[in-house]
């Protein structure tokens, strides 16, 4: 199947082209009709999947077919918004998108926190065509009036359930709030809890539903194999995967960010030169890590669930989890950043004994029993003593934690570390919310039911 044979016009097929994409995903072939024809747009898909050109491409075919109306100041509307959980993920998509709309003269536009305010509010003088944003920055602009939304014709909310988790409902209220009513709205999400369905409901008039297959269940692709190993001894476990099959590039889950912080300085030390990626990061160190994971400059990149969703990396060859996932969905999310497009990808699990339970929750979802290995010279110790697993989502009154209520003022004050990089304060009149975002502009001031519990955490 062609893309041309979705529907897609000559610009868009060039485009495609030079990103060097052939067949259309699955997630492709279904979206794309279907967008194109205008109605909303339910999508169990996660990110891997292609889901970004499904709905990047008719997104900005439509779009190229109409012209929007001057704002009443004369500016070109915004007239596409994109609403992402993570930083990563929405300069990502932006990145994406970019590349599609290189023929149709639409311009994109990524915002998100903990970066300076300025260059985004220049750039919103210019026309853009399309937003892609996280919630937190979007409603900084909103309120320094950088930004209107009125002439807003569609809205994406992609990877909705991990901006639910991160608490952004009432962001992403308020967002809907300032948008027309008549437009065309797509949420994208991996699962589908109550919650999901509820803002669905509200969201979505007379939605088409698709489903791709999860990548847990069909990804042949990814080989996974479980060790089983003594907690005191992953590290060992690790370095001597890493030395032995002398990998080059790979990527290590932890739980906590600390965990993570503490892993890569291990490695360091240990000769296999590591960086660490989460949500304390500034948005500079973020980049960084990951342009010189890209570049071959690091081998090991070790990262927490939050900070590794929307991490595009392609051929990815290993991924290891250090540390196996309170939710187990977060497993399926992790390996699926290996074995992409096509090629092939191992993902390693290291078990612990105090882990077993989080492996019966895994092979549950996947429907599949992991067959533990060991390694002769790392077989766990029977004799070894236990200690319980950190609380899921745990310490989160610690200073860093970046998603506990902090005191419940309602000062206007911020006290996220990475956003102050920026000159966003507030002038009179804005909103008042006290903020304490740990950089992927996740909202810290209100309280949050969350179906899921906070894979990312201080501990
Ligand atoms: P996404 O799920 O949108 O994050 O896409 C995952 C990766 O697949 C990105 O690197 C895309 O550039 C790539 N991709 C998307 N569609 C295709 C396609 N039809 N053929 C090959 N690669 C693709």
């Amino acid at each position: 199947m062609s893309f041309a044979s979705l529907g897609l016009n000559e610009n868009l097929v060039q485009a495609i082209n030079e990103c060097g994409y052939t067949e259309p995903t699955p997630i492709q072939q279904q979206a794309i009709p279907l967008v194109l024809k205008g109605g909303d747009l339910l999508a169990g898909a996660q990110t891997g999947t292609g889901k970004t050109a499904g709905f990047g491409l008719p997104m900005l075919q439509r779009l190229s077919e109409t012209k929007a109306r001057p704002l009443a100041n004369g500016r070109a509307p915004v007239r596409a918004l994109v609403l992402t959980p993570t930083r990563e993920l929405a300069a990502q998509v932006e990145e994406n998108l970019r590349a599609y709309a290189k023929h149709t003269g639409l311009r994109t536009l990524v915002m998100f926190g903990g970066v300076s305010i300025n260059p985004q509010m220049k750039a919103l003088g210019r026309k853009v065509d399309v937003v892609v944003a996280t919630p937190g920055r979007l409603l900084d602009h909103v309120s320094q009036r950088s930004i209107d939304l009125s002439r807003v014709e569609m809205l994406v909310l992609d990877e909705a359930d991990r901006m639910l988790d991160m608490g952004f409902i009432r962001d992403i209220r308020r967002v809907l709030a300032l948008l027309p009513k008549q437009r065309q709205n797509l949420l994208f999400s991996a699962t589908f809890s109550d919650e999901i369905k509820t803002l669905a409901e509200d969201l979505l008039h007379q939605p088409e539903h698709i489903e791709v297959a999860r990548r847990n269940a069909t990804a042949e692709t990814i080989a996974q194999r479980f060790f089983e190993v003594d907690k005191g001894r992953k590290r060992a476990l690790l370095s001597y995967h890493i030395g032995h099959h002398n990998w080059r590039q790979v990527l290590v889950f932890t739980r906590t960010k600390h965990g993570a912080n503490r892993l890569a300085e291990q490695l360091g030390k240990d000769g296999l030169p590591a960086m660490a990626i989460h949500g304390n990061k500034s948005q500079g160190a973020r980049t960084k890590a990951l342009s010189e994971f890209k570049n071959g400059g690091i081998r090991v990149l070790v990262a927490t669930d939050i900070a590794a969703r929307g991490i595009d990396i392609s051929e990815l060859p290993h991924v290891v989890n250090y540390e196996l996932p309170h939710v187990a969905e977060d497993y399926v999310h992790r390996i699926g950043r290996t074995g992409r497009a096509g090629s092939d990808g191992e993902a390693l699990s290291l078990v612990s004994a105090e882990e077993k339970p989080l492996l019966k929750a895994i092979e549950k979802l996947i429907k599949q029993t992991a067959e533990l290995e060991q390694v002769p010279g790392f077989e766990p110790d029977p004799n070894a003593p236990k200690t319980p697993l950190e609380p899921r989502g745990g310490n989160r009154g610690r200073n860093g934690g970046g998603q506990q209520r902090s005191g419940g003022q309602r000062s206007g004050q911020r006290t996220g570390g990475n956003r102050s990089g920026g000159n966003a304060q507030r002038s009179g009149g804005q909103r008042s919310g006290n903020r304490s975002g740990n950089g992927d502009g996740q909202r810290t001031g209100a309280p949050r039911r969350r179906s899921r519990p906070q894979a990312e955490h201080s501990s």
